[in-house]
C-alpha cells in the first residue's frame, strides 16, 4: 500500500490538532457529527434532481459505537459516501468552508481561537485519536475504498468491502495519561453528554446502544 503525504497545508492543521493543548477536544465529535448531518443532506438534494435517488428522512441517523478492548470509537452514516477521488481530496486537502476561514486567518496564533470561531472539521479527529480509518461507499458506486491514517505520516487509500451506501469512521483513541483523560471517548454515556452540549440541534436522529456496556 503507498502512503501519499498530506498538502503542505493539510500537514500544518494536522500537526496542531495532533499536538494539540486544547481543552475542549471533545468538539472533534461535533465534527464528525456535523459532516455525517451534511453528508445525510447531500441525499436530500441528490434526490430533488436524481430520478433514481429517493429520500425518506426516517430512513437516515448516525450511528456511534465503541469498543473498549479494542480502543475504537466507530460514527457511522447512511448519507452520499465519497467516491476515491473524494477520499483523495476532501480528506487529503484543505479546501472546505472550515479550514478556509482558518486559511484567511492565516497565522497560527491559537488552536484555541481557531478551533472555538470556525471548527477544524475532519482533522479534529487527531486529537483524540492516534489512528482514523475510513470506510466508504459513494452513491451510485459498487466499490467502496479505505482511508487510513494514523497522522503526520500521511494517508494511505485501498478498496475496500461495504454493503451499504454512506461512511464510517473509525478512530482508535489515544491512551490516557496524567494529563488527558481519553477514557471519556470510549464510554457511551459520556459520549451522550457530549452529543447533547454539542449536537443538539443535528435533524438526524444519534443512536447509541447504551445497554451494550
Ligand atoms: P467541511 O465540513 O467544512 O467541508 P471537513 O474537514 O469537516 O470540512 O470535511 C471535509 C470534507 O470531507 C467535507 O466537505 C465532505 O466533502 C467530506 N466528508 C467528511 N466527512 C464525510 C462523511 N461522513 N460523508 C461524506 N463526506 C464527508
Ligand atoms: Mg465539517
Amino acid at each position: 500500500m503507498t502512503v501519499k503525504q498530506f498538502e503542505a497545508e493539510s500537514k500544518r492543521l494536522l500537526d496542531m490538532m495532533i499536538h494539540s493543548i486544547y481543552s475542549k477536544r471533545e468538539v472533534f465529535l461535533r465534527e464528525l457529527i456535523s459532516n455525517a448531518s451534511d453528508a445525510m443532506d447531500k441525499m436530500y438534494y441528490r434526490a430533488l434532481t436524481d430520478d433514481k435517488v429517493t429520500f425518506n428522512q426516517s430512513d437516515y441517523y448516525i450511528k456511534i459505537s465503541t469498543d473498549k478492548d479494542n480502543r475504537t470509537l466507530t460514527i457511522s452514516d447512511n448519507g452520499i459516501g465519497m467516491t476515491k477521488e473524494e477520499l483523495e481530496q476532501n480528506l487529503g486537502t484543505i479546501a472546505k468552508s472550515g479550514s478556509l476561514a482558518f486559511k484567511k486567518d492565516n497565522e497560527i496564533k491559537d488552536g484555541f481561537d481557531i478551533i472555538g470561531q470556525f471548527g477544524v472539521g475532519f482533522y479534529a479527529a487527531f486529537m483524540v485519536a492516534d489512528k482514523v480509518s475510513v470506510t466508504s461507499r459513494a452513491v451510485d458506486q459498487d466499490q467502496a475504498y479505505h482511508w487510513y491514517s494514523e497522522g503526520a505520516e500521511g494517508y494511505a487509500i485501498e478498496e475496500a468491502t461495504k454493503e451499504t451506501v454512506g461512511t464510517t469512521i473509525t478512530l482508535t483513541i489515544k491512551e490516557s495519561n496524567e494529563d488527558d483523560d481519553f477514557e471519556q471517548f470510549l464510554d457511551l454515556h459520556q459520549l451522550q453528554t457530549i452529543v447533547k452540549t454539542y449536537s443538539d440541534f443535528i435533524r438526524y436522529p444519534i443512536k447509541m446502544d447504551l445497554t451494550e456496556e
